[in-house]
């Protein structure tokens, strides 16, 4: 174990009640790829802003044509190190909250129980028109009766769209609500929309009975995250991160690990898990 690792398991263990953020890189172990490098920059398209998915047809097709693409891939995902040690943890140690702005339910799928899913989820789908909700899985089935002769060749992203090409995607027909007729989105969180109020209140409060914040995997470049460590540290709450890559939280941490949050996780917290 590296002596930053062993740093890690004392820090943990000297709190008692630590909030836990975690982002993509718990997830690209699993083969949910990261959106952003180790600099935090996009590393191909950015994903799809909520006005265009509302407004433009040919936004609401692209975005339905790469998730459906995307889905087989996105939903064999199965929990990865990250996962495990977070959820081992919980059973056996001090990590009191866990909050996500993963929308894969890999945490749950580990056996975390105390998880917030910041962004939502993607296995649920919500109709804007009537607010029915649906479930993806099932919607996947309805989308591939309308599209018999459709098929992509898909490289998964992280919110389980797909890169495919635009000839593909002219041909597609996007599903709509059965009873409505009204567009349908999975039920996250998108890029220019905000985490619902009473959500973002009970994460908040989490931190606020929590005494050490520790960041995995994220690079906080998303506000939704980043306010997290700008309200521990204004509340001098000490702040771990562990990221490949560095984030935005960097100038606000006591302590941080480079390196891959699956392999660092187990080791710092195996032994803190034992105590
Ligand atoms: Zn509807």
């Amino acid at each position: 174990m590296s002596d930053s690792v062993s740093e890690l398991g004392r820090w943990i263990s000297r709190h008692r009640r630590v909030f836990v953020l975690t982002g993509a890189g718990c997830s690209t172990a699993s083969g949910i790829p990261d959106y952003r490098d180790e600099n935090g920059e996009w590393k191909r398209r950015p994903p799809v802003m909520i006005q265009a998915f509302r407004t433009q047809e040919a936004v609401y097709r692209r975005y339905w044509a790469r998730a459906y693409a995307g889905w087989p891939r996105f939903s064999a995902a199965a929990p990865g190190a990250a996962h495990q040690a977070l959820a081992a943890w919980e059973r056996a140690g001090n990590l009191e909250s866990l909050v996500t702005q993963n929308v894969d339910g890999l945490h749950q799928r580990a056996g975390s129980r105390s998880v917030i899913d910041l962004h939502g989820r993607l296995e649920d789908v919500v109709c804007l028109g009537c607010r029915e909700r649906t479930s993806r899985a099932a919607l996947q089935d309805v989308i591939a009766a309308a599209n018999p002769a459709w098929h992509a060749v898909s490289v998964a992203a992280p919110d389980g769209d797909a890169q495919i090409d635009d000839v593909a995607i002219q041909s597609f027909v996007p599903p709509r609500c059965d009873r409505c007729g009204g567009a349908l989105k999975p039920d996250v969180v998108f890029f220019g929309e905000n985490v619902p109020a009473d959500r973002y209140a009970q994460a908040r409060d989490a931190l606020a009975r929590a005494d050490a914040l520790l960041v995995a995997g994220s690079s906080l470049m998303v506000y939704s995250g980043f306010r997290f460590a700008q309200q521990a540290h204004e509340a001098g709450v000490p702040i771990a991160i562990v990221n490949r890559g560095r984030t935005r939280g960097d100038d606000l941490a006591a302590l941080k690990i480079e390196g891959d949050v699956g392999t660092v996780l187990t080791e710092a917290t195996g032994r803190n898990g034992r105590v």
